[in-house]
């Protein structure tokens, strides 16, 4: 329908982006379009509605740029989930499984908590770590998961199955 083809029409693909073998998605030509990252911030705040959300959780950083007007246009508030080490508050922190090696992302303890449905969004879901150590940072500090929103995802990476267990009954919607 109309929502895919605009959002298709305004990622680009380039290879070997960060290095070889990996088709990179770009979406900066989509941010540079005012309708369509309008028609793509209306579809996150409508998601937020539908699911009852009372806050955004944005993953570092194109999660940032897609979650923070969709937490705006829904009217509640937006919470940044960032790499270890860039918050200044006391943070919760959790490890993650990469490829090769192991990463840490961080949100401040006291930014969500119970009675809290929070939906996270970041642009591309991959493998699913990132988003599964989100999720386990929600769930630690006491709120409820609504569910994860993505621009994209990456089916072949299996990042759905990653997140189940975390999900639970919650949605995973991929754009
Ligand atoms: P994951 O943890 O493996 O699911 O990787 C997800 C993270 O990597 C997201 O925060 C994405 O922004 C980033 N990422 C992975 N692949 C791509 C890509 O092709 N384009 C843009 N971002 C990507």
């Amino acid at each position: 329908e109309k929502l895919r083809e605009t959002l298709l029409a305004h990622i680009h693909d380039v290879p070997d982006y960060p290095k070889p073998g990996v088709m990179f998605k770009d979406i900066t030509p989509l941010l540079a379009d005012a309708k369509a990252f309008g028609l793509l911030t209306d579809t996150f705040a409508e998601l937020c509605e539908r699911l009852g959300a009372t806050k955004v959780v944005g993953l570092e950083a194109r999660g940032f740029i897609l979650g923070a007007p969709a937490a705006v246009r829904a009217g509640i508030g937006f919470i940044p989930v960032r790499k270890a080490g860039k918050l200044p508050g006391a943070c919760l922190a959790q490890s993650y499984e990469l490829e090769y090696g192991t990463a840490e992302i961080e949100m401040h303890a006291d930014a969500v908590g119970p009675g809290d449905r929070v939906l996270v969004i970041d642009d591309v879901l991959a493998t699913g770590g990132t988003a599964e150590a989100a999720l386990q940072l929600i769930r630690r500090a006491g709120a409820e998961v609504a569910g994860v929103a993505v621009l994209m995802e990456l089916g072949f990476l299996d990042g759905r199955r990653r997140l189940a267990e975390g999900l639970g009954d919650a949605p995973l919607e991929a754009l």
